[in-house]
Order: C-alpha cells, then structure tokens, then sequence
C-alpha cells in the first residue's frame, strides 16, 4: 500500500495542473516594491502591483515604521484581547475614522481577513447575504463562515438585485448587500447610489469591499462612498492597507455600534495577534500625507489617464473601466499569456488574467498605473506595447 504521507493525492492533482497549462511559478521580486523592478534578475517597467500610490517604498512611510519599531518593538506580542491592544492601535482606527468620515473604524491584519472576520460576526442563521456575482474571494469565503443564507445577483444589475430582494426580503430577519466598491478585474465602480436607494426602500443593510477604492477614488482617496457622497448611508465600509495605502491590513468603518460588536465577535482579531507596530506606523503616516494634499492620488489619476488614453490612441482595446486599473483585452487565454510573455521580455511586467478569473475569451492583460510611475517610465511602456502589439498582430 502507497504510503499516504507522500501525498500522492496531491500529486496527482499537481500532474493534473501541469497538463492543463495552469501550473506556475511564483515571480521573485528582487528589493522593493517600485515602478521599475529587478523581476528574475532582469529590470522592467512593474505594471502589476497595487502600489498605487507608490507608498510601499516611501521614505516617509519607512521612517515611520521604523520609529514605530523604536517604540513598541518588532511584534505586539498577543491579540488584542489580551495584550497586544498598543496605543498605536487605538490611534490608528481613530486616524482611519477621521478619514473616513465615519463614527468609528475597526482594523485587522488584512482586508482578507476583514471579510472573513466582519460577514460572520454581523449576520446569523435567519438573515440573508446578497452579493454581486464577481465579489471578491475573501467576500465569497467571509460569506461561507456565516450561518445566513446567501444569494448572487448580476453583476451591477439593480433590476436583478431588487428582484431578489423582492422575492425573498419578507423571509428573512436582516438583509445584507454587499459588493465590491471598485471590481478589480474590469476596473468598474460599483453602483453604489442605486445599491444603496434599493437598500433603503427595503430595509436591508449594505456593505462595500473598497479594497480598489481606497486611496484612490473620493476626497484625497477616502474611497467609493466618499466619492459619491454617501457618507452616513452605507453601514459597513470596508479598506485595504495593503494597496494604495502600501502596508498590510484591512478596516471596517462605521457606526460605533458597530465597532463595539466587533470588538467582542470578529474571530481573526480575538484569535490572531494583531498589526506589527511597523506596519501601523507606517500606515498611519500615509493615512496622514492623504490627509495633507491629494497630491497622491493627483498624479494617480493623471498618470493613469495618460497611460489609457496612449493606449487607446493605438488601437487596444481598454473596456470599460473607471479607475487606474487598465485592462488590454486580447480575448483568446494562449494568445493573452504570450502577449504577457512577449511584454516582460522586452522589459514590462503586466500579468495575464484569463478564465476561469475572468469569462472565456476575455483574456487580458491587467496594466495597473501608479502614482510612482515617471511619464518617461509610461511612454516606454506604451511603445513596448506597441512593438509586441504589432508584432503579434494585435495592433494593425
Ligand atoms: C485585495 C482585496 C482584498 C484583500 O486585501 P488584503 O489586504 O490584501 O488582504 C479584499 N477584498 C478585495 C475586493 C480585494 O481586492
């Protein structure tokens, strides 16, 4: 008999991957996190982080984790039920408050594990989650460690959310939306002001995953509800600080009522050690410098259009986002991963997204502009686009 500590089961299943083509390594990032990176030993244009602000190198930002380390050392030592609840912790969810124009923010050590922690805790067998069909995998998991009862809706599509709320509103206890504030693969936004009329008419709760959002779209990046102006509407509003903000960490902003259910519920912060002091010095600073000047997400957006527009000009097709995330679509999946391939050979890293992450024969490749990118550094990626484009016959 095999003997079952080989694993030969998972074997197999590797085989399997490898037949499939979809068997991969992971690339290997030599230094940090830039506009240009030595990727496998060459250097190229990195058109793949969510470094959007291009925070995740920043002087300022490195000062102050390592100041936070000076102060409160490498670890926090326990959650934060018992001792690892540091001052800096507390002034971090105040700073994150203030920004978000919220009553209150609760952080975590991720926005994965936000969703996995704040679903569960804030719904129970009797209630209902509805979710946007192309919600996020830590919403889709989040959703799975509630006992409520879950249902999809369309992507964007109010007249198939309200029918689901029709039909099954008077079944339920608590009702909750939830979506995606910006959708990562297209770059679209949701439609957060018909989300949330429909809300109100019946009586459902909402919550947002602005992990695209934040630090990028609204006031100086404070995310999709500040940016359509519905502060006070929206009860659950969730960030990253792991992309544009250029740390690690997740947040869920909101009523006080909120924050101090959390407090005793959300599992990943009862049982898991919380933010090291470096990381949340770090944030913090850059919750800060957003909070000083939009000079950020400015040149974001500047960078960001500049690039799309160039692109355009050239004949790709960028459908239909808009935010900074610019996808090419190239449409067949072979002919997308040698389109990636041919572009970081000729020095630009942008990866290949193809099904099953995105529907068959929308394969692209996914250009995420930062605010760390020189103009210099775009054209040359625009003509390395170019090149490949044509030599491919992507491009006429
Ligand atoms: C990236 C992402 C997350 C996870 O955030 P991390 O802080 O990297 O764990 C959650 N939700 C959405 C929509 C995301 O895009």
């Amino acid at each position: 008999m095999a003997n079952v500590h080989e694993l030969n089961y998972l074997k197999e299943k590797i085989e399997e991957l490898k037949k499939e083509g979809v068997y991969r390594k992971l690339p290997i990032l030599e230094g940090a996190n830039e506009a240009e990176i030595i990727l496998n030993g060459e250097k190229v244009i990195n058109l793949s982080s969510n470094n959007y602000l291009g925070f995740a190198n920043h002087p300022r930002l490195k000062k102050a984790a390592i100041e936070a380390v000076e102060k409160y050392g490498a670890g926090a030592g326990a959650v934060r039920t018992i001792v690892g609840n540091m001052s800096i912790h507390e002034e971090l969810e105040e700073l994150l408050a203030e920004f978000k124009r919220e009553e209150a923010a609760f952080i975590y050590q991720s926005g994965f594990n936000c969703n996995a922690g704040t679903i569960q805790a804030i719904t129970e067998a009797g209630d209902l989650i509805i979710s946007d069909e192309l919600n996020h995998a830590s919403i889709i998991d989040g959703t799975r460690l509630s006992k409520a009862d879950r249902k999809i809706f369309k992507h964007s599509d109010l007249d198939n959310l309200e029918q689901v709320l029709k039909e099954n509103r008077d079944k339920y206890k608590n009702v909750l939306i939830i979506t995606d504030g910006v959708f990562s693969m297209d770059g679209d936004i949701a439609k957060l002001p018909e989300i949330v009329e429909l809300a109100e008419k019946y009586e459902a709760m909402t919550y947002v995953d602005d992990a695209h959002g934040s630090g990028v779209l609204g006031e100086s990046g404070r995310g999709t509800v500040d940016h359509f102006g519905l502060h006070g509407r929206v009860d659950f509003s969730i960030g990253t600080l792991s992309k544009a903000i250029g740390v690690v960490g997740g947040y869920v902003a909101g009523s006080k009522t909120m924050y101090e259910w959390l407090n005793h519920r959300a599992r990943p912060v009862l049982f898991s050690t919380s933010l090291p002091p470096a990381a949340v010095g770090a944030i913090m600073e850059a919750i800060k410098m957003l909070m000083e000047s939009t000079e950020y997400t400015d040149k974001l957006w500047d960078n960001a259009k500049y690039f799309k527009q160039k692109l355009g000009t050239l004949g790709f097709n960028t459908g239909h986002s808009e935010t900074p995330i610019t996808p090419v679509i190239i449409g067949d999946e072979a002919e997308t991963m040698e389109f990636s391939k041919k572009l970081l050979e000729n020095g630009v890293f942008v990866s290949a997204i193809v099904f099953p992450t995105v529907p068959r024969g929308t394969g692209r490749v996914r250009c995420m502009v930062t605010a760390g990118h020189t103009k210099e550094q775009l054209d040359r990626a625009v003509n390395i686009f170019e090149k490949v484009g044509k030599e491919m016959k992507i491009l006429e």
